[in-house]
């Protein structure tokens, strides 16, 4: 099976009715652009930014992220690249972290909480991301974000870092796309307002599960009540997916949803039209796209969003899946 999927790296992403799916890959450090390459992705839809800030004493410099991104940069010949600017706080705690430990880290001082208590760092990452925005096609986009309060405060750091560098005379793309992650229902809600405010927007639903069905992502014991098809969960989906539509920002989905096969048709029949994911998981994903009909879809996703009950939700979605997607 593995190989009959390998023959579809040189495919394109197109449905039975000729829509052409983006498929990105979500990457945490170089070595990782391998596989990127290997499975044939669009470019790198997440960079999870946290690794260059574990495991040292001290916080990298601006210089040592500019090195680090424009490297990922030249590897990637021209694919454009997503940076999340830094998510710490929860699990990936730094030695130099001199905040007190969380009650609950989860509901604590994580992903941009923590950028805007420390605006240096903040605007120093801001900084390396923009001049190597000079070297190849770069967007920034902001985590955890959950109003709109927070994309302004971003915003003016943004301002502040472009000022910084403009006095220096250091070349950057003054129009680097920025985007949020909506990841925390209080955006998933609002996501009509903050739209207005970015260029794109992409749904973590790792931690979008987590929050809206108050069920830790990383907690065995209450592991049964973490259900991406969940119909509270499926509501947000559809929701911010709309909306980004009718508002013509792109949206696309990063969280591990987007890389399971066995939720591509329902993404794709909410409207989604770009995923990022774990690479070695784009080709099984794309099978799945190639053997699908958007418009068929459309009208079953309907349904089953409508719905309030789990049991008929996951009832649904097993039959939009027959019939299964077939090795190519
Ligand atoms: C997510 O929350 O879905 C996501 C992609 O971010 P992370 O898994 O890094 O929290
Ligand atoms: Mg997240």
């Amino acid at each position: 099976h593995k190989r009959q999927l390998g023959k579809l790296k040189n495919t394109a992403a197109t449905t039975e009715d000729e829509v052409n799916i983006e498929l990105l890959g979500n990457i945490e450090s170089i070595e990782d652009i391998k596989q990127l390459h290997k499975f044939g992705a669009d470019g790198v839809g997440l960079f999870r930014s946290e690794f260059t800030y574990l495991n040292r004493d001290t916080l990298p410099t601006e210089d040592e992220l500019y090195a680090v991104y424009t490297d990922i940069v030249k590897k990637l010949k021209g694919k454009p690249m997503t940076i999340r600017t830094v998510d710490l706080g929860v699990d990936k705690n730094p030695r130099w972290f001199g905040h007190s430990h969380a009650l609950n880290p989860a509901l604590g001082l994580t992903g941009i909480r923590l950028c805007l208590a420390e605006p240096v760092m903040f605007r120093t990452q801001m900084r390396a991301i923009l001049r190597a925005s000079a070297h190849g096609p770069i967007k920034m986009m902001w985590p955890m974000i959950s109003s709109l309060d927070e994309v302004r405060q971003c915003q003016t750091h943004l301002q502040t870092a472009k000022q910084q560098l403009h006095e220096r005379d250091e070349p950057f793309d003054d129009a680097m796309p920025v985007g949020i992650m909506v990841e925390i229902p209080s955006a998933a809600l609002t996501i009509n307002s903050l739209l207005k405010q970015v260029d794109f927007i992409s749904i973590g639903t790792n931690d979008l599960i987590q929050y809206t069905l108050a069920a830790d992502r990383g907690d065995e014991s209450v592991s049964h009540l973490y259900q991406p098809n969940h119909p509270a969960v499926l509501k947000l989906l559809q929701h911010v997916i709309r909306a980004a539509i009718k508002q013509n920002k792109p949206v696309s989905v990063c969280g591990e949803m987007a890389g399971d096969e066995q939720y591509t048709r329902l993404l794709l029949g909410m409207g989604l039209r770009r995923f990022s994911m774990n690479p070695n998981n784009l080709l099984a994903v794309k099978n799945r796209i190639i053997h699908s009909d958007t418009l068929l879809l459309e009208t079953e996703v309907l349904r089953l969003v409508r719905n309030d009950d789990p049991e008929k939700a996951r009832a649904l979605l097993k039959k939009l899946n027959q019939p299964a997607a077939n090795p190519t």
